[in-house]
């Protein structure tokens, strides 16, 4: 699937303002992939579709899961925000009829993160923080270490949202937490 194609896809599932989130993720995962050595095409690919399902209303979202025969974990079925990810890589597999394996992935692991992840899941997991849409406080930071190491950046933002969801009193997915560990252990490594 080419941009227009995605692009296309996209555009009557989502708000304007996701549309664009979507856009400009696909562009800055085409040049983290560049800058990496991931494949290109497939960066583009998952970025623009990343956040495909994000809009649905949540009841919709876990009507559809069902109908996918997707089982939640509870730590899952606690996390509205999980769902989208978990979703849309069943919704680009089945309806769209992506099966590039590392494109799914990468769909499926953008929010959580694991352990393990391929380059092209870190460069979408890492393109979602560093978006041109992005302003959140530290952005500026976060695209710095983006730019230096992947890893750094993946430090950063595991470290922020394992924050935030203490911070809110909620469940942190294991998956979070695994990859979390796996790359402080790994950057304590490089010093
Ligand atoms: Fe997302
Ligand atoms: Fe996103």
């Amino acid at each position: 699937m080419n941009l227009e194609e995605g692009k296309a896809v996209i555009k009557p599932l989502l708000s304007e303002k996701r549309y664009r989130h979507s856009v400009n993720v696909s562009r800055e995962a085409v040049r983290l992939a560049k800058k990496y050595g991931a494949d290109p095409q497939k960066a583009e690919t998952a970025g623009i579709l990343h956040d495909c399902m994000k809009d649905l209303p949540a009841d919709k979202q876990l009507k559809s899961m069902e109908q996918f025969g997707i089982i939640l974990t509870d730590v899952e079925k606690a996390g509205k925000k999980l769902w989208h990810a978990i979703l849309g890589a069943a919704y680009i597999e089945k309806v769209l009829g992506v099966t590039d394996l590392e494109v799914l992935t990468a769909v499926r692991y953008h929010t959580t993160g694991r352990a393990g992840m391929s380059l092209l899941e870190k460069v979408i997991f890492v393109a979602d923080f560093t978006s041109a849409d992005r302003d959140y406080p530290g952005v500026d930071r976060m695209r710095k270490k983006a730019d230096a190491d992947l890893d750094a950046a993946i430090l950063e933002g595991t470290a922020f949202t394992i924050g935030e969801l203490l911070d809110g009193g909620w469940a942190v997915h294991p998956d979070t937490v695994n990859l979390y560990n796996e790359t402080v252990l790994k950057l304590a490594e490089k010093k």
